[in-house]
C-alpha cells in the first residue's frame, strides 16, 4: 500500500471550479430548445476556426496551440435545438431572461455581492466547441461564501455562461461536434484558493456547492449536467489545471492521483485532461490573460438595488435547510431526504406531503423506489400518468380508500389506463379494504378444510386474497388468534 499523504505539509491548494447546467426553456441567446432530445442532425456543416489577435494585441497560447493542430470541424445541426446563432450567422439575441434571474438566485444563495453593471464578454477558446471561437459568459456575482462545517469557503464569482458543444467524434484531424449543446446556459462558480482542506473534505465542498445551486429546482440531472475543472498546486510546485470531471464522487481520487503525479515527476504549468480512470493528461498550455474581451453585439445589463431585492426576498429555501427539515420534522431517512431531494418528483413530494396526511416516508418512498421498480422490473411507462393523479392517489390513501400495500398495483393501472382515475382503478382492481371480519371469514373457511394445517401455510392462503386491501401486520394478528397452537 502507498503511505499516506500529508496533505497540510505539503501545502496542498486547491481551487474549484463547477459547471452547472440551468434547466431553462431557451437557450442563453437564442430561443432554441435545451431538451437534447433529438438524437438525428438534419445537417451538417464544416469549418475551419483561426485565432485572431484580441484588442489587447497578441494572439493567446492556448488558443495558438490549437490553432497549431490544424483541424477541421463538423457541426451537426439540429431541428428545434440549434439554429443560425449557434452557426455564428446570426447575431446573440438579448440574454434568456430566466437563465438570467436563476443565475442571481445561485449567486445570492452563495452570498456574492451582484454588480450594478453585468458585461457580457467573449472568451476565446477555439478547440472549436464553439463556432464562433470565443464563448459569451458575464459576471453575476462576487465575494460569497458558503459555510462548511463552521468555515466560510471562498466564493470567488459566479458567472452566467453558454455551454459549448459536445464532442462526438475525432476521426484523422476531422473533430466533429453536436450543436445542441451550444447555447445551454450554464452556470460557472469558482472558488477562491483552498488551503488546509483534506481531498476528501474538497469533495465533499464541491457536493455543498452543487446542492446549493440545486435549490433552485431549475438544474439539469443526470451525468455531465455539473461538470468540474480544478487547480491544484503543492508547496513550490506551479499550478496544474485539471478539465472536465464530470462526476463529483472521483474528485478525491483526481487530487491524490495529481498530488502524487507532482511528487515523483518535475511538472510545469499546464492544462491537463481527465480520464476516467482518475488520472490525468497533458491537454495544452495553460490559457494566458488574453482570453477575454468584450462581446460588442450586447449592451451591458444594469440591475438596479431593487431588482436584486426582490430576486433576494423570492429565493428558494437552500436544499442543506430543505434536507434537515425533512430528516427532522418528517422524520425522513437520511438517504430517503437526499433521494427524494434529488428527484424529479420535489415539488409534488411537498405538496402531497402539504395536503394529505400521508406519512412522508410513503410518499418519498413511492417516488424514489415503487416507480422505479415499476419501470425496471415491469417496463411500466410511469411517465403515461398525469401528474395530478399522484395527488388523486394520495388523498385517497390519506381518506383510507385502499391500504398503502396497494400502491403499486394502482400505479400500474393508472400507467396502462392514464384516462382513469383513482377511483375507477380500486373499482377495477376490486381494492376495496378488507375488514378484519373479512380475513376471519376466509381464515375459517381455509381450517374448516384442514384444521391442522401449519401457521405459515394458512397465513399464505389467507394473504393471497386479501394482498393490498389489508396491512400484513393486520391479517397476521387475525392468523395468529385461530390457528391452533
Ligand atoms: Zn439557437
Amino acid at each position: 500500500m502507498e503511505k499516506a499523504l500529508n496533505y497540510k505539509n505539503l501545502r496542498l491548494k486547491i481551487g474549484l471550479e463547477l459547471h452547472v447546467q440551468l434547466d431553462t426553456q431557451h437557450k442563453l441567446f437564442c430561443n432554441c430548445s435545451t431538451s437534447m432530445k433529438e438524437k438525428t442532425p438534419t445537417n451538417t456543416v464544416s469549418r475551419k476556426l483561426h485565432p485572431v489577435a484580441s484588442e489587447m494585441g497578441g494572439i493567446d497560447a492556448a488558443a495558438e496551440f490549437e490553432y497549431l493542430r490544424d483541424r477541421a470541424f463538423i457541426y451537426q445541426v439540429f431541428n428545434n435545438e440549434s439554429c443560425l446563432v449557434e452557426l455564428d450567422e446570426e447575431p446573440p439575441h438579448k440574454i434568456n431572461p430566466e437563465a438570467f434571474d436563476l443565475a442571481l438566485q445561485i449567486s445570492l444563495l452563495l452570498n456574492c455581492e451582484i454588480p450594478n453593471e453585468i458585461q457580457i464578454m467573449r472568451k476565446v477558446v477555439i478547440d472549436g466547441s464553439n463556432t464562433s471561437g470565443f464563448q459569451r459568459t458575464a459576471i453575476i456575482g462576487l465575494n460569497g461564501h458558503v459555510v462548511y462545517k463552521g468555515k466560510k469557503i471562498p466564493i470567488a464569482q459566479v458567472s452566467v455562461e453558454e455551454d459549448a458543444a459536445a464532442i462526438v467524434g475525432d476521426e484523422n484531424g476531422n473533430v466533429t461536434y453536436r450543436l445542441n449543446r451550444l447555447g445551454i446556459p450554464l452556470v460557472e462558480i469558482g472558488t477562491g484558493v483552498l488551503e488546509g482542506y483534506t481531498p476528501a473534505q474538497i469533495q465533499e465542498i464541491a457536493y455543498l456547492i452543487g446542492v446549493m445551486t440545486r435549490s433552485t429546482g431549475k438544474t439539469k440531472h443526470g451525468i455531465g449536467s455539473i461538470r468540474q475543472d480544478m487547480n491544484v498546486s503543492i508547496k513550490n510546485g506551479p499550478r496544474i489545471e485539471i478539465k472536465g470531471i464530470q462526476e463529483l464522487g472521483i474528485l478525491s481520487k483526481v487530487i491524490e492521483l495529481e498530488v502524487r503525479r507532482q511528487l515523483s515527476e518535475k511538472v510545469k504549468e499546464e492544462t491537463r485532461a481527465f480520464n476516467p480512470d482518475g488520472t490525468t493528461k497533458f491537454l495544452r498550455p495553460l490559457p494566458g490573460a488574453e482570453r477575454m474581451y468584450p462581446e460588442t453585439d450586447l449592451l451591458p445589463i444594469s440591475i438596479s438595488n431593487e431588482y436584486t431585492d426582490k430576486i433576494r426576498r423570492d429565493l428558494p429555501e437552500p436544499w442543506t435547510r430543505k434536507v434537515e427539515r425533512f430528516k427532522v420534522k418528517m422524520k425522513l431517512p437520511e438517504g430517503l431526504a437526499t433521494e427524494i431531494l434529488n428527484s424529479e418528483y420535489l415539488d409534488l413530494f411537498e405538496e402531497i406531503v402539504d395536503k394529505t396526511k400521508v406519512d412522508p416516508t410513503i410518499v418519498a418512498n413511492t417516488f424514489v423506489s415503487i416507480l422505479k421498480d415499476l419501470q425496471r422490473r415491469e417496463k411500466v411507462e410511469i411517465e403515461r400518468i398525469p401528474e395530478n393523479r399522484f395527488m388523486e392517489l394520495f388523498d385517497a390513501l390519506d381518506k383510507k380508500k385502499f391500504v398503502k400495500e396497494a400502491i403499486p398495483q394502482i400505479v400500474k393501472y393508472l400507467a396502462t389506463y392514464p384516462q382513469d382515475g383513482v377511483e375507477e382503478a380500486l373499482k377495477e382492481l376490486n381494492l376495496k379494504p378488507a375488514t378484519a371480519g373479512e380475513v376471519k371469514d376466509i381464515t375459517k373457511e381455509v381450517l374448516d378444510k384442514s384444521a391442522n394445517m401449519p401457521f405459515e401455510k394458512v397465513y399464505g392462503i389467507v394473504m393471497s386474497k386479501v394482498r393490498g386491501r389489508i396491512d400484513a401486520q393486520d391479517v397476521m394478528k387475525v392468523v395468529k388468534g385461530m390457528v391452533k397452537k
